[in-house]
């Protein structure tokens, strides 16, 4: 079911939101080569601690398309794994392209958002792929507008993707967010314009295209049983924002400084 939010709803869901930003803007900034993993999960785990209300939405996940519970506190997807990347003894090297995506719940509402970066020296192809979900993040907001529907933003999303000539997995996509993590609707990267549901003020939604260089398919790591990696072992990046659709527009409510 598609809930709306009033607009006092939607101004409790902001500290959320700038909590994750605030988080992936201090990451983005202190992750380096030589940086662990495992040092990132527990630097989120801290912040999670230290702030009174706040709650992982992943320590305890379980759903059908992962394998027990999560176990951690943000998903650190490197090079060919692309999504639900877990956290695990690994130092990140020179040119590693790196997905980090996180999920909080804070004075029960939720905040989903996630960013990419390379490492030290960047391939120029990484970089652009990287590009590419930024743009088709910014497309897809643009167009998270009261009287659009749901497939226009899909489709925003998807024109990106070919104009770089990447494929689109059309499996996992951004979704519903309120007092849980994912809610209704599910939000594809690619579909057709003028269909689907009509937006409205009110909807709250993820919206994060994530693309890999030259496949759409994707397996699950067997070693951990969540990890998502490309089937060809080529990289993929991931751009996501938590975004408020209202009378006057869209808000990012995971906008990061
Ligand atoms: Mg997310």
């Amino acid at each position: 079911m598609i809930e709306l939010k009033t607009p006092k709803e939607i101004e409790e869901m902001k500290p959320a939101g700038k909590f994750v930003g605030g988080i992936l803007t201090e990451l983005r900034e202190t992750t380096k080569v030589g940086t662990n993993l495992l040092e990132i999960d527990e630097f989120v785990h801290k912040k999670i601690v230290d702030r009174k209300g706040a709650e992982s939405c992943y320590v305890d996940y379980a759903p059908d398309f992962g394998t027990g519970p999560f176990a951690h506190y943000i998903c650190t997807s490197v090079n060919d794994a692309v999504l639900h990347g877990v956290p695990y003894d690994y130092t990140l090297k020179d040119g590693d392209l790196v997905s980090l995506d996180l999920a909080i719940n804070v004075d029960g509402w939720v905040a989903d958002s996630a960013i990419s970066f390379v490492v030290g020296n960047a391939d120029p192809s990484d970089l652009e792929i990287i590009k590419s979900t930024e743009e088709a993040l910014a497309a897809g907001i643009e167009a998270a507008v009261a009287g659009n529907r749901l497939g226009d933003i899909s489709h925003a999303i998807g024109d990106v993707a070919r104009s770089y000539g990447y494929p689109v997995n059309l499996e996992f996509g951004g979704h519903g967010v309120g007092h849980i993590m994912h809610g209704d609707p599910h939000v594809a990267n690619d579909g057709k314009a003028h269909h689907g549901y009509k937006l409205r003020p009110g909807l709250v939604i993820a919206i994060e295209p994530w693309f890999m260089k030259t496949t759409d398919e994707i397996y699950q790591d067997p070693k951990d049983g969540w990890t998502l990696r490309s089937q060809d072992g080529s990289r993929g990046a991931h751009s996501e924002h938590t975004i408020a659709i209202t009378e006057d527009g869209p808000i990012i409510l995971t906008a990061r400084d």
